[in-house]
């Protein structure tokens, strides 16, 4: 069904899901500080997922607005090579979709936060919906 090889595919992902982002930190640091820990990029399950809470079935995902297309300010398409980026950043969107189904129907919760989420302005809400996600 996938037309990708699987040295294809991860290409294809490695070129998507920048690791390490300032906006992954952010939230890497703040569960740490609240005493769980996770596996990182956890490449047995499929997208690579970001952050893994193996005993708590449980798995966050740090996404880019622009990459993800969240559709919030900072995901605007560009203006030059509009139907280029569109049909790219829509793909994006689309297997990061259907990553999260997967996941779900093997039992995983999965959490998305997306960049413009973490900013100062909202780290106490941001703080919150973590705890609450992860207890
Ligand atoms: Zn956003």
């Amino acid at each position: 069904m996938d037309p990708l090889t699987p040295s294809q595919r991860s290409r294809n992902m490695a070129a998507i899901k920048s690791v390490n982002t300032a906006p992954e930190m952010i939230v890497r640091r703040i569960v740490h500080g609240m005493g769980f820990r996770y596996r990182l990029h956890v490449r047995a399950l499929p997208g690579t997922p970001d952050l893994v809470f193996v005993s708590r079935r449980r798995i966050i995902e740090v996404r880019g607005c622009f990459w993800h297309l969240h559709g919030c300010k900072k995901s605007t398409i560009p203006v030059t090579r509009a139907n280029f980026w569109r049909a790219k950043l829509k793909g994006n969107a689309r297997r990061d979709e259907r990553m999260i189904r997967v996941l779900r129907r093997m039992g995983w919760r999965v959490l998305v936060i997306w960049q413009c989420q973490t900013v100062p302005s909202r780290r106490e809400l941001l703080e919150r919906r973590l705890l609450r996600f992860l207890e």
